[in-house]
């Protein structure tokens, strides 16, 4: 049996480096879902399918000529990493998360990332719907002030433009929206454990999980 920790919570909780750090940890693969779900929305913008187009997003989600090389992602013959970051398609991948065909598009997927020696695996619905059998479910939170304020560094440090007051918004609308969908809403998983890391450092949030991995 492959293990599998599962990192769920809302936009820019800080979920992917503490996914990617404790995977460092453990020596264990990573799996970025909402990278698959950005993926499939910058091919829907290149193709220029529209965001309502079930059909048609769901094939595309299902034939994503999606390859991971280290930090980096491709789409076909495109290193896509930085373009993935972009806000447009950020806002665009979470309308057509709604989707129930495009997330049944993404799901053989994200269960090939569940490799030896194990996994982790960060997004909304990872240990809910694609891993429920995962031995340790973490819901990670914070303050939508918090998550504002570190979004709009991480957007400055990557050279893009970024206003606070419409992110915080952005935040807030698409938080609201991954929690009141009908397909795989956010949530806890019931067996999970939350960690609010509004006043921990990166180490801080890493040091907590590895010590619950190893009870
Ligand atoms: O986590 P990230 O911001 O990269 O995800 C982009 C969008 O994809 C989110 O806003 C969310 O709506 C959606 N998503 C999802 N299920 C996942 C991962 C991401 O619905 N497992």
């Amino acid at each position: 049996d492959v293990p599998v920790i599962t990192i769920d919570g809302p936009t820019a909780s800080g979920k992917g480096t503490l996914a990617s750090e404790v995977a460092r940890g453990l020596g264990y693969h990573l799996l970025d879902s909402g990278a698959l779900y950005r993926a499939t929305a910058l091919a829907a913008l290149q193709a220029g399918v529209p965001a309502d187009d079930e059909a048609a997003l769901s094939a595309l989600a299902a034939k994503l000529p999606l390859r991971f090389d280290g930090e980096a992602i491709w789409l076909g013959d495109d290193n896509v990493s930085r373009q993935l970051r972009r806000e447009e398609v950020g806002a665009l991948a979470s309308r057509i998360s709604a989707l129930p065909g495009v997330r049944a598009a993404l799901r053989d997927l994200q269960l090939a990332f569940r490799r030896l020696p194990g996994l982790v695996a960060d997004g909304r619905d990872m240990g809910t719907v694609i891993f429920p059998d995962a031995a340790l479910k973490v819901f990670l939170t914070a303050s939508a002030a918090t998550r504002a304020d570190r979004r709009h560094k991480q957007l400055i440090s990557k050279g893009f433009s970024s206003n606070i007051d419409d992110l915080l918004q952005d935040l807030e609308a698409r938080d609201a929206r991954d929690r009141s969908r009908s397909a795989a809403p956010l949530k806890p998983a019931e067996d999970a454990v939350s960690l609010d890391n509004s006043a921990l450092s990166i180490d801080e949030s890493v040091q907590r999980v590895l010590e619950w991995w190893q009870q």
